[in-house]
C-alpha cells in the first residue's frame, strides 16, 4: 500500500483541486483564439480532452487509440444495413428499450438496471454530473483515464488523486478515506493492470456512503466484471463500452449497469441534455453485437493471444512491460526515451501513444493490433534499436 496521497494540483486549500479546471488553457484553436467576450464565463479556463490521433490518410499501423483491429460482428453490420431504410425519418426509441433488455439479459439484470449513452464517454460524463458532484472530493488514481479531470473541470467537481503503488497497481486500502465518490478504471488505463473481484468487494465493503464507479472499458480482455456485485451494492455503477471488445468505436455506444436509483440520476441528466443519444443504427447494431457472444469470445481471444506474444517479443528487445489484462500494453525500454521511440515509429507509419505526465513520461502505450500488425511493430523496433547504439535513459519513471 502506498502511504502518500498526492493531491492533483495545488488548489485553494488542503491541496484539493479547485474544480475550475485550473489556469491551464487548451491550445489556441485553428483560428488562434484562447478566449473571447462572446464565450460564456469559464469556457476560456476549460482544459478539454485531446483524443488520440485519427490519421486522415491510409497506410498507418494504428496502435494508438485502443480500437479493435478486427471488424465488428457480421450480425451487427447486417442489422445496421437493414436499419438503413426510410425509417430513418423517424426518431429512435428514446429509451432504447430492446437494447437495454438485451444488455440486462447478458448480465442477469433487469432493464431498469441499464443506462445507455453515446459512447461510454457520454455515460461517464453524465455519471460525473449526476452522481459524483458533492462536498467531498472524488478519488481516482493519479495515473488513469485523462478524461476524468476534464469532467471535473467542466462540472466543478473537486477531486483528489490517489497514487498508484510502486508497481503501478491500485491498492484499494488507499481509498479508505472520506470522499464524494470513487472512480476506478478496471483494468486501469493506460497501465492495463486489473484488480480482482475480491479486491473490488473489499473496496465496496469499506465504502458504502458514496458511489463507486468502475469503468470497465477493457474488462473483456481478461479481467473480472464488477457487474456481479451489483445486487449486493446499491452504490456501485459499472460502465462498459462497445468500442473495444465489440469493435464498434465508430458506432458510439456505451452503457452503465447499477441499482435503479443510480440509473434514474443518469436518466435525468440525459433527458436534460439529449433525449436521443443513440440513433436507430446504433441501437440495432449494438443489440446484435451484444447478442453475438461467440464472436466476442473469438475477438478477445485473438487479441489476448497477440498481446501475450508481443509482450514476450518486446522483452527480448529490452522492454519492460506491465502485466496487461487489456487490449493494450504499457511498456518502457531500459535505455531508450519513449518520446524518441514514438517519433521513430511514426516515421515508419506506426502510431502508438505517449503521455507526458512525469511518472510515466518514459512509457509507451501500445494498442494490440492484428497479429500481422504486432509483427510489423516488432520488426520496426528491431530496425530502430539496431540503427543506433544505446542511449542513456534521461527520464526516470
Ligand atoms: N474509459 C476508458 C478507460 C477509456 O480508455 C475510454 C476510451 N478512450 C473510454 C472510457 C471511452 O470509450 P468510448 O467513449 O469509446 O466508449
Amino acid at each position: 500500500m502506498s502511504n502518500t496521497t498526492t493531491v492533483s494540483v495545488a488548489g485553494p486549500s488542503q491541496g484539493v483541486k479547485a474544480p475550475s479546471g485550473g489556469s491551464e488553457v487548451r491550445a489556441a484553436t485553428s483560428v488562434g483564439v484562447t478566449s473571447s467576450p462572446f464565450w460564456s464565463t469559464g469556457i476560456d479556463r476549460l482544459k478539454a480532452y485531446v483524443p488520440g490521433e485519427q490519421p486522415q490518410s491510409d497506410g498507418w499501423v494504428k496502435l494508438n487509440t485502443n480500437e479493435c483491429p478486427y471488424p465488428p460482428s457480421p450480425l451487427a453490420l447486417a442489422a445496421i444495413r437493414e436499419a438503413t431504410s426510410e425509417k430513418l425519418r423517424l426518431y429512435p426509441d428514446p429509451n432504447g428499450t430492446a437494447l437495454k433488455a438485451a444488455i440486462g439479459k447478458q448480465f442477469g439484470l433487469g432493464s431498469d438496471h441499464v443506462f445507455l449513452g453515446n459512447g461510454s464517454d457520454e455515460v461517464l460524463g453524465h455519471a460525473f454530473l449526476g452522481l459524483l458532484k458533492h462536498e467531498l472530493p472524488i478519488l481516482y488514481p493519479d495515473i488513469s483515464y485523462s478524461f476524468y479531470p476534464v469532467w471535473c473541470g467542466l462540472y466543478g467537481i473537486a477531486y483528489k488523486l490517489v497514487p498508484l503503488n510502486a508497481e503501478f497497481g491500485v491498492d484499494v486500502a488507499d481509498y479508505a478515506q472520506p470522499n464524494g465518490g470513487i472512480v476506478l478504471p478496471n483494468p486501469n488505463a493506460p497501465t492495463g493492470t486489473a484488480l480482482s473481484l475480491e479486491a473490488l468487494r473489499t473496496l465496496l465493503q469499506a465504502n458504502r456512503q458514496s458511489v463507486v464507479l468502475i469503468d470497465e472499458a477493457y474488462v473483456d480482455f481478461g479481467a473480472q466484471s464488477a457487474a456481479a456485485l451489483i445486487p449486493e451494492f446499491d452504490n456501485l455503477l459499472v460502465v462498459h463500452t462497445l468500442s473495444k471488445s465489440r469493435a464498434l468505436a465508430g458506432l458510439r455506444v456505451g452503457f452503465a449497469l447499477g441499482h435503479p436509483t443510480l440509473i434514474e440520476a443518469l436518466a435525468r441528466v440525459k433527458d436534460s441534455f439529449n433525449s436521443y443519444p443513440l440513433d436507430r443504427l446504433a441501437l440495432v447494431g449494438a443489440q446484435a453485437a451484444i447478442e453475438d457472444t461467440a464472436y466476442l469470445a473469438q475477438l478477445t481471444s485473438a487479441v489476448i493471444h497477440s498481446r501475450d506474444w508481443l509482450i514476450a517479443e518486446l522483452a527480448g528487445l529490452g522492454f519492460d512491460t506491465l502485466p496487461s489484462q487489456a487490449n493494450f500494453i504499457f511498456t518502457r525500454h531500459a535505455n531508450r526515451l519513449a518520446a524518441t521511440l514514438l517519433a521513430q515509429l511514426r516515421e515508419q507509419k506506426i502510431l502508438v501513444r505517449h503521455f507526458t505526465q512525469a511518472r510515466i513520461a518514459n512509457h509507451l502505450r501500445i494498442s494490440i493490433g492484428t497479429q500481422a500488425e504486432c509483427e510489423l511493430l516488432v520488426q520496426a523496433l528491431q530496425r530502430i534499436l539496431a540503427a543506433q547504439p544505446d542511449q542513456k535513459n534521461e527520464v526516470s519513471a
